[in-house]
């Protein structure tokens, strides 16, 4: 969290509060294209400017013994926010995200009412906003309900910015329905994720 209000103090420069702010990263394992290895990392106006040794800054943190590198992205995660907040919610699920180095999730339609209309896609999107750690992605639902009987509004949900589809758990049965699904989401663009497995 204190890295991150670091993070916003930075970003606050370029709305012109701060003539320029400088920070480095000192000393941390650095994943970077060559494997990790130990060095600072300077960031100027919230940008990386330079990877190297001895960088100095206005700001410094020092980063001995953490790993430093590009936010991870989780491409399957249950925040269960509409629905089910006492298992888990935007802010929770935000919270665990960020503590663990993670920058964007892609959040699943396992949700109540599930992820199935575009206006339910737009919640999670604009409540993780709200939140502010971490980019939260919807994923959308293929079936309506997740019930695998009828298609879900894929349409509103691609316009609501969703481009994962899937039930997740509770995998299309109906091949022919499932097939329809798969040439619609391709048409679009999107992807389907199907959890390949027979309940029977
Ligand atoms: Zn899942």
């Amino acid at each position: 969290m204190e890295l991150r209000s670091e993070w916003r103090f930075c970003s606050d420069s370029s709305e012109g509060r701060l003539p320029m702010c400088e920070l480095v990263l000192q000393g941390g394992v650095v994943l970077g294209p060559d494997g990790p290895a130990v060095a600072d990392v300077l960031i100027r106006e919230g940008r990386v400017v330079e990877v190297g040794g001895q960088l100095r800054a206005e700001k410094v943190i020092d980063c001995g013994g953490a790993l430093v590198g590009p936010g991870f992205v989780d491409l399957h995660v249950h925040f269960r926010e509409p629905g089910q907040e006492w298992k888990e919610d935007i802010e929770s699920g935000s919270r665990s995200a960020s503590a663990g180095g993670f920058t964007a999730v892609v959040a699943m339609a396992n949700t109540e009412p599930a992820t199935d209309a575009g206006h339910l896609a737009r919640y999670v999107q604009e409540r993780g906003r709200e939140v502010g750690l971490v980019d939260v992605i919807p994923a959308g639902a293929i079936t309506l309900g997740r019930n695998g009987e009828h298609l879900a509004h894929l349409d509103e949900l691609w316009k609501a910015g969703v481009r994962l589809f899937s039930d997740d758990g509770s995998t299309v049965q109906d091949a022919g329905l499932l097939r329809h699904a798969m040439e619609y989401i391709s048409d679009l663009g999107g992807t389907v994720a199907q959890h390949a497995e027979d309940p029977g």
